[in-house]
């Protein structure tokens, strides 16, 4: 018996939440998917090797790529691209964890960083 190979599926389409009650998030500059809340920021200037960016907590609408030891300014780290899943852009990286000790964040605290370029910020910003 050959699969089956019906085409009677729809694509997949990924359900992105792009409203968050009113709060200030940050939104994919693409695709409007809320990608983090403004509570989650950590750093709001963020220098990496690729440009400025925003240290979050949490995000959401997000995937990860595979991990990688990339050297960034602070050290070499594990990271992995971030990718929004509303359109599959890369929106930033994944910390996995830091291996300097003098960092100013915690060793194995995994951290997103999102790209400034990315992102749009929604629903007056403080
Ligand atoms: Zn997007």
């Amino acid at each position: 018996m050959a699969a089956s190979s019906s085409n009677n599926s729809a694509p997949v389409k990924h359900e992105v939440i792009s409203t968050f009650d009113g709060r200030a998030v940050f939104t994919c500059s693409t695709c409007t998917a809320v990608l983090a809340l403004q509570d989650e920021v950590i750093s709001k200037s963020f220098s990496g090797r690729e440009g400025r960016g925003y240290l979050v907590h949490s995000a959401v609408n997000v995937s990860l790529g595979k991990h990688e030891d990339r050297p960034l300014l602070t050290g070499v780290h594990t990271v992995c691209d971030v990718f929004c899943t509303g359109c599959d852009e890369r929106v930033g990286w994944y910390y996995v964890k830091a291996s300097d000790e003098g960092q100013k964040y915690k060793e194995g605290e995994w951290k997103y960083l999102l790209e400034k370029e990315r992102l749009t910020k929604e629903n007056g910003w403080s």
